[in-house]
């Protein structure tokens, strides 16, 4: 919020010394475009705090690409080209509207720097082995896409849940898996390093999105055929804690 309010008066300020009506535009978001801008932490989220008060219309301010879920943990999260998308358990995925609310994401503007052909990888693991021979450091968060044809591609998603909320790994245990053959679509993902194990996960986290759509969730395994993978390097990560009575009152142990 302190942010939001000092980049508005820094933006006043450059109005009435430029003359302009506005502050809108690339100029608006300068130096934080660089960063990823993540809601919450994966440790809170784990613990059972699946509600926040952050807004899909806020991340779309804050990032044009990225994965989450839902209050609720009501499905997984695909944030594509800026339009954020919600699959349900059902596995169809559908646009969500800008008020709904999220307990935990991570956006980017998608400005890639490094590009690869990355095909004929079978297996998950061996996807996060060849990103990893591309990664210049491992000390940096990478937004991580590909764009092509899976031969496979399991995904799943996760019931909708009512407080008193349960734990992440309670909720996992009623996800399910949906089996994609020979799609063409889109993954997201993000690499963290392991000193932000706990703030998010670290190593790789993607999610799946097809190109017409009409399936995806949170990537278990996957066998890429042919792809253009792009990798994005941050210059900073912003943590937005969630103003919820329940992160207030979450314990938060330290990560291992
Ligand atoms: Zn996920």
């Amino acid at each position: 919020m302190k942010m939001t309010r000092t980049l508005l008066i820094s933006c006043l300020l450059v109005a009435l010394l430029v003359g302009a009506s506005s502050c809108g535009g690339a100029s608006e978001n300068a130096v934080e475009k660089e960063n990823v801008y993540q809601v919450s932490t994966l440790g809170a989220l784990s613990g059972g705090v699946m509600a926040g008060d952050t807004t899909c219309g806020t991340l779309e301010e804050n990032g044009d690409f990225g994965i989450g879920t839902f209050n609720g943990l009501d499905g997984e999260m695909v944030v594509l080209n800026g339009i954020v998308y919600q699959v349900p358990v059902s596995g169809v995925p559908r646009v969500v509207k800008p008020g709904v609310k999220t307990p935990f994401a991570e956006v980017k503007f998608f400005e890639p720097e490094k590009n690869a052909t990355a095909e004929d990888l079978a297996s998950l693991d061996a996807l996060k082995a060849f990103v990893d021979s591309l990664l210049p450091s491992r000390n940096f968060v990478f937004a991580v896409r590909l764009d092509g044809t899976f031969s496979h591609v399991k995904a799943r998603s996760v019931p909708k849940q009512k407080p008193p909320y349960p734990t992440l790994d309670q909720v996992v245990a009623e996800q399910t898996v949906f089996e994609l053959d020979g799609v063409t679509g889109t993954m997201v993902g993000f690499f963290y390093p392991d000193y932000l194990s706990g703030v998010n996960q670290a190593g790789y986290h993607f999610h799946f999105l097809t190109g017409d759509r009409k399936a995806g969730g949170h990537v278990l395994d996957c066998s890429v055929d042919n792809t253009l993978l792009k990798l994005d390097q941050a210059e900073g990560l912003e943590l937005e804690f969630p103003d919820s009575p329940d992160f207030e009152g979450a314990t938060l142990p330290a990560q291992p």
